[in-house]
């Protein structure tokens, strides 16, 4: 049963196939500190529940952000 679902795309999906923004800890960049910081203003915390694609966006958008904020 797909009964999980995306936060963002609000799709249903397999357990398995939902991820958590913990998985930006095994980032070498941003700092996982950096990150949870960023999402906290984003309305998201560690428990929130993403597609494998959304993760995707937001791994990409936090990172760009990062490096702005690194300038
Ligand atoms: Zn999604």
């Amino acid at each position: 049963m797909k009964n999980a679902q995306c936060k963002k795309c609000l799709d249903k999906f397999f357990e398995k196939e939902i991820y958590t923004i913990q998985q930006f800890q095994y980032r070498e960049e941003p700092p996982y500190k950096w990150s949870l910081q960023y999402f906290k203003k984003a309305g998201i915390g560690e428990w929130d529940s993403f597609c494998e694609k959304c993760l995707l966006e937001y791994s990409k958008e936090s990172l760009e952000s990062w490096k702005k904020s690194q300038i």
